[in-house]
């Protein structure tokens, strides 16, 4: 090993023999002047917390603020009573635009439980947390810490990114063994004795890997952690397995619209359950194409998971009963904003209608 890597490698070894103190130490007072004002940052209520985290999952925190995901959603749903006892229906259109559905089911069935199962109390230690529905480990320990001030270890992807260039970690980060080892550092860093600023302590982390240790060029002449760092090659970090393959999918659905109604669809699959879309072609549908029955009105392409789509619409030129089959439905133009709809078939209607 280089003698200066050597150096500093023992200067991180022996900072984090300390117990992590002094690395704890310079972020929390970094992140008392640095730290950005959020609203989830102003509360300890550990149901508002969990809503920011499922959102923040899929969804970047610009979005979630620009387009008042949260806002609407807390005065629409302030706590698990009012949550609980909403129809099913009613969350889904409230989480309309922020897709991956699921997150809002396991919101809703968490409240559910914690009402019906819990008599209204949150629990407060991460391994109760993870066990409510769709609560992974990364969510169980920032709801603990965030809300209850526990030594709960958190790791998502600022962290990793962070962690894995403090310790010069060279396993890849999404294998097994590299996020072990990544759970591991983050708990040996945590605060182990009581009120020992948990809270602040991972908001700091995170905070750091998203302003200061960014993906690229990031800004270690300004690091708060500067001194405890291993790695002298930051960009190259943190490894990463190589990515899967995106495939290209085409879609091919109809835009059926007669007398002020329009003809939908409702989405196949428990994934989707609840939501509608554009018809899709059906067999008989897809085979008279060539005849020109049917134009290209509008193609426009999405992504979801590792499929790239080309979502091509249709304009069928038929009655009613042409298209009228088990699940589809007709429905009022005016009631469409009622409707839960995909993001991308939102984007079509938005254009053609
Ligand atoms: S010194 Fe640079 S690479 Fe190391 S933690 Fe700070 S910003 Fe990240």
């Amino acid at each position: 090993m280089h003698k200066r890597s050597r150096k500093k490698a023992n200067q991180t070894r022996d900072s984090l023999a300390d117990g992590g103190r002094g690395f704890r130490k310079s972020l929390i007072d970094w992140f008392a002047s640095n730290a950005r004002d959020y609203p989830w940052r102003r509360t300890h209520n550990p149901y508002a917390i969990l809503v920011s985290e499922l959102m923040l999952q899929q969804t970047q925190i610009a979005t979630v603020l620009e387009r008042s995901f949260y806002d609407r959603w807390m005065k629409r749903f302030p706590d698990t009573k009012s949550l609980a006892g909403a129809d099913e229906n009613e969350v889904l259109k409230h989480w309309e635009g922020l897709g991956y559905y699921s997150r809002a089911r396991n919101l809703h069935a968490t409240a559910r439980i914690i009402e019906n199962d819990l008599n209204g109390q949150f629990p407060c230690q991460a391994e109760e947390i993870h066990k409510l529905p769709g609560v992974g480990p990364y969510t169980a320990g920032a709801v603990a810490s965030f809300a209850f001030d526990q030594a709960a270890a958190i790791v998502d992807g600022n962290v990793a990114r962070v962690l894995s260039r403090v310790f010069d970690l060279r396993e890849a980060v999404d294998s097994s063994t590299g996020n072990r080892l990544l759970w591991d550092l983050a708990r040996q860093l945590m605060p182990k004795r009581k009120n020992a600023k948990s809270r602040e302590y991972n908001s700091a982390l995170m905070e750091l890997g998203q302003t200061i240790c960014k993906r690229s060029s990031p800004l270690c002449a300004t690091c708060p952690v500067a001194r405890f760092c291993a790695t002298r090659d930051p960009e190259s970090l943190p490894v990463k397995k190589p990515r899967q393959k995106t495939l290209l999918l085409e879609e091919d659905v109809l835009f059926c619209v007669h007398k002020n109604s329009i003809l939908l669809e409702q989405e196949k699959g428990s994934r989707r359950k609840g939501l509608w879309k554009l018809p899709a072609l059906n067999a008989e549908e897809s085979a008279s194409r060539p005849t020109q029955k049917e134009k290209v009105m509008l193609s426009l392409k999405y992504s979801i998971t590792k499929y790239r789509v080309t979502l091509y619409v249709h304009q069928l030129q038929g009655k009613a009963s042409d298209v009228s089959e088990q699940g589809r439905q007709w429905f009022a133009l005016a009631e469409l904003d009622q409707l839960t709809l995909g993001a991308p078939y939102r984007r079509v209607l938005e254009n053609l209608l």
